[in-house]
């Protein structure tokens, strides 16, 4: 069983391990029978990984880390219960306390501002590469005690492609990890990890799950970065709680071979800080990963579509249209290597005129939903400025490119054409 198409439906679960349930059962429970002590001590001294408390794992999100580690030939995974969770959890983790995280401003607008109001508070800084297509910008901004680089692989609002491969031969050559967040790419579209990341986060709640109704986040690691490189003595500590049943002390190393950068989120950050995922959730994400390709290779085609309905109303009702896929892209060439299969299904077009007429357009049109989320099978419109990006001020929302008159679509899976019809009868009714 090794394609993907193939994984997404079958990995990680064994029906016989589940008294032959075909649908992966949603352990509804917040603790485990310990059964006897020595299972009881087994389990307590990570001698064994049979769950004991739904804070930790649960068995229906142990098969969604265990699917999603398949589909990205990953090592380890944490599952949790939000995109936001993943993120500040896996940079709390590289940064442990001190140093600096290196990023761009073309981020998920919640992340972008945690560094300010979380990691700040908690003696991290950040450095923004302003210009990002230009690669070597990263390599001239790393400090003495820079800890990661951080960057989206697909962008929101823009679409734009980060050269991640490159990015990850610098991060490398400091001797950091790079840190990526896929999740408008999904892994159907593109796997980070075959281009040089060591962590790649999602929020679960957009395409990968793909019907816009769970919240879910998950970290992944493939555990080849060297983190034993005297930059992150984090995962050789030898925390109390680790020590063997013989009293032995054990660093993060020792209890997690396969994921040592996991296993300490898991430990600590999921352990203390708590955003375990729900065992309901994560079934209706394993639900959704189950048509993840067929979704987004339609979902793809339908943005092409809106592109080019898009680029001919330009000079009428549209002043541009952003997508690899829109003439005169400048990445299209980044499109090709990343993204064979598409470069996805959210795009940004700017709309004419002023504020009057975006209200009239956003409240016009009826088949696409107003609302602040992506990745939904169904087709969502919203103008980033005063919403999704609201937190960022003038100076970040410029470095983001996102201008008042941007308008972002995230295209779901309805027939193009009364999609295209509605955007027509909205275009007629804000001109
Ligand atoms: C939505 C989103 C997040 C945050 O995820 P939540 O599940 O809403 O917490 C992080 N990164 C990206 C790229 C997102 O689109």
């Amino acid at each position: 069983m090794s394609r993907f198409d193939t994984k997404k439906l079958h990995a990680g679960y064994n029906p016989a391990d589940h008294n032959y349930a075909v649908s992966v059962p949603i352990y509804a429970t917040a603790a485990f029978e310990l059964g006897t002590v020595k299972r009881s001590d087994d389990m307590f001294s990570f001698d064994s990984w049979d769950p004991l408390y739904t804070r930790l794992s649960n068995p229906t999100t142990d098969v969604l880390e265990g699917r999603l580690i398949e589909l990205h030939d990953a090592t380890a995974a944490v599952s949790l219960a939000s995109g936001m969770a993943a993120v500040s959890y896996a940079l709390l983790n590289v940064t442990a306390g001190s140093g600096r995280i290196l990023a761009t401003a073309r981020l998920y607008g919640g992340a972008l501002d945690s560094f300010t109001q979380v990691f700040r508070e908690n003696n991290v800084a950040f450095d923004i590469v302003e210009d990002p297509d230009n690669v070597q910008n990263f390599e001239k901004l790393i400090k003495e005690d820079t800890k990661v680089i951080y960057v989206e692989s697909l962008t929101n609002p823009n679409a734009t492609i980060l050269d991640i491969e490159k990015i990850a031969e610098i991060a490398h050559k400091h001797n950091i990890p790079l840190i990526v967040d896929n999740t408008l790419a999904t892994p159907y579209l593109l796997n980070p990890f075959e281009f040089g990341a060591d962590v790649v986060v999602y929020s679960a709640t957009k395409g990968l799950s793909g019907h816009g109704n769970v919240i879910a986040g998950v970290i992944l690691e493939n555990n080849k970065f060297n983190w034993k490189n005297g930059k992150f003595p984090q995962f050789e500590e030898t925390p109390y709680f680790l020590r063997s049943q013989k009293g032995q002390p054990r660093n993060y190393y020792d209890v997690f071979p396969d994921g040592p950068f996991t296993g300490r989120i898991r430990s600590i950050h999921l352990n203390y800080l708590g955003a375990a995922l729900a065992p309901f959730s994560g079934y209706l994400v394993l639900l959704g990963l189950e048509t993840l390709s067929e979704r987004l290779d339609k979902q793809v085609r339908n943005a092409e579509k809106i592109v080019e309905f898009l680029e001919s109303r330009i000079g009428k009702e549209v002043l541009w249209v952003k997508h690899p896929h829109a003439k005169g892209s400048p990445y299209a060439d980044l499109a090709k290597k990343y993204f064979p299969k598409g470069a996805g299904a959210i795009l940004s077009f700017g709309l004419k005129g002023g504020l009057e007429e975006r209200i009239k357009f956003l409240e016009a049109v009826k088949v696409w939903g107003f609302q602040a989320n992506i990745g939904d099978a169904k087709s969502l419109i919203i103008n980033p400025s005063t919403t999704t990006h609201t937190e960022l001020d003038a100076h970040y929302q410029k470095l983001a490119d996102i201008e008042d008159a941007t308008i972002r679509l995230s295209v779901g899976l309805e027939d193009a054409d009364d999609l295209i019809e509605d955007l027509e009868q909205a275009f007629k009714v804000a001109f």
